[in-house]
């Protein structure tokens, strides 16, 4: 481990100026993380933790990885921001690359996944406007789904916890249940829709899949009402599923594709992809940010994308295999969904539990609701991966 001499704080020091400034929209964990090599982190006393969350599905390739890391230094040292005024070369050689490996056409940078998220509802918004007429507002999302912390990505997100307190919201948004072609056809043939937005694997609703007959009933309803199909990546995005885009596992192609946090590697980077019918849709003047784009992110993005190829993704699955099979019907284990490196372990005791135990074992990991989360980095290495699985396992079992 390289040491440490940037910062000093003690850690009960860190616990309390942190709670006296920072807003307190964060239950953090009693961990604070100095340093990392991939998958393995460390504490300020130099313990190591086995990194079972990658910073919430975002350090694809885990911590300090070295390409990465050349990558993004190497724009550092050329330049580090210009605005969008200007031309940068990063910018443009990662949007050919996102169209080219997806078939999408156009790409708009911006630095999150709600931000990504709010261009594929403009876009989606102004082409039903222009085709259909103003009044065809509406998006459609799914309940239990979430789409981010903006008023507007808040309207979309299906849960009302995330609601109470911040109305009024974004007006023209319904919400229907998950794998009901039924609903989803009757609220397409009354009202005027512009968009449906889904994820293919709801996240942080749980790490549930969309049946696929559903996604497939979603794709004809957008095609028969000239429906724009916005497909929410921002966590299934870039290798996570073991295919590029979760989107690739059914066998649909959206319209709009947005996406996030693993795309950049840890730097903040959303990008919204415009498929053919949307592709033009936004002229000068109609969307903008002052940091998407950013030459660095982007240059840390095309090492971070160009190294998930069919190799890689094939990894990917294998060790979802491996997860699968040892840990369902293990003690204490209900279900296993998810699919790739997403993973939702549905525990008999509270998955709050398993993961405090989970990390006084060292090994770190996330919650979905009621379930124990997992997003390890995509390339983690299999002796790593096996003994989190252990120590996942004994925590599960434990009475
Ligand atoms: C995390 C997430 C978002 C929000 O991304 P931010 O970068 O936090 O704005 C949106 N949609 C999905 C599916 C997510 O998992």
């Amino acid at each position: 481990m390289k040491e440490q001499v940037l910062w000093c704080l003690a850690y009960m020091d860190l616990k309390e100026l942190d709670k006296k400034y920072i807003a307190g929209t964060y239950n953090r964990f009693p961990v604070e993380i100095v340093s990392g090599k991939g998958s393995a982190v460390y504490d300020e006393k130099g313990e190591r933790y086995i990194d079972m969350g990658s910073g919430i599905g975002v350090t694809s390739f885990g911590i300090a990885d070295d390409g990465w890391i050349g990558a993004v230094t190497a724009q550092l040292g050329a330049v580090q921001h210009t605005s969008n005024l200007y031309y940068t070369e990063p910018c443009a050689k990662l949007a050919e690359m996102l169209c080219t490996r997806t078939g999408m056409k156009k790409v708009f940078f911006s630095n999150s996944g709600a931000e990504a998220n709010e261009c594929a509802i403009k876009a989606a918004r102004k082409y039903a406007a222009e085709k259909k007429g103003e009044d065809f507002f509406t998006i459609v999302t799914l309940e239990n789904s979430f789409h981010g912390r903006t008023l507007t990505t808040l309207a979309a997100t299906g849960q009302d916890k995330f609601h109470s307190l911040f109305r009024p919201l974004t007006p023209g948004f319904i919400a229907v249940p998950a794998n009901d072609a039924g609903a989803l056809r009757s609220v397409a043939e009354k009202e005027k829709i512009a968009g449906i937005m889904i994820e293919c694997i709801q996240g942080e609703g749980g790490v549930n899949p969309l049946e696929r007959g559903f996604v497939t009933e979603i794709e004809k309803l957008c095609r028969e009402h000239d429906i724009i199909l916005m497909v929410d990546e921002v966590q299934t995005g870039n290798g996570r599923t073991g295919k590029l885009y979760s989107y690739m596992n059914y066998g649909i192609e959206p319209d709009v594709v947005s996406t996030a946090k693993g795309l950049g590697g840890g730097l903040p980077l959303g990008a919204t992809m415009l498929g053919e019918k949307v592709k033009d849709i936004f002229g000068f003047g109609d969307h903008g940010s002052t940091f998407g784009g950013n030459p660095v992110c982007c240059a840390g993005a095309l090492n971070v994308l160009g190294r998930i190829d069919e190799k890689l993704l094939a990894e990917v699955r294998e060790k979802s295999g491996y997860i699968f099979g040892e840990l369902q019907g293990s003690p204490g284990i209900e279900s296993v969904t998810g699919m790739g490196l997403m993973i939702g372990i549905k525990t008999s005791r509270p998955a709050a539990e398993v993961v405090r135990d989970c990390m006084e074992k060292h090994v770190l990991c996330l919650t979905a609701k009621d379930k124990v989360r997992l997003l390890p980095a995509l390339n983690i290495p299999m002796e790593l991966l096996k003994e989190a699985v252990s120590v996942i396992k004994e925590a599960a079992a434990k009475e």
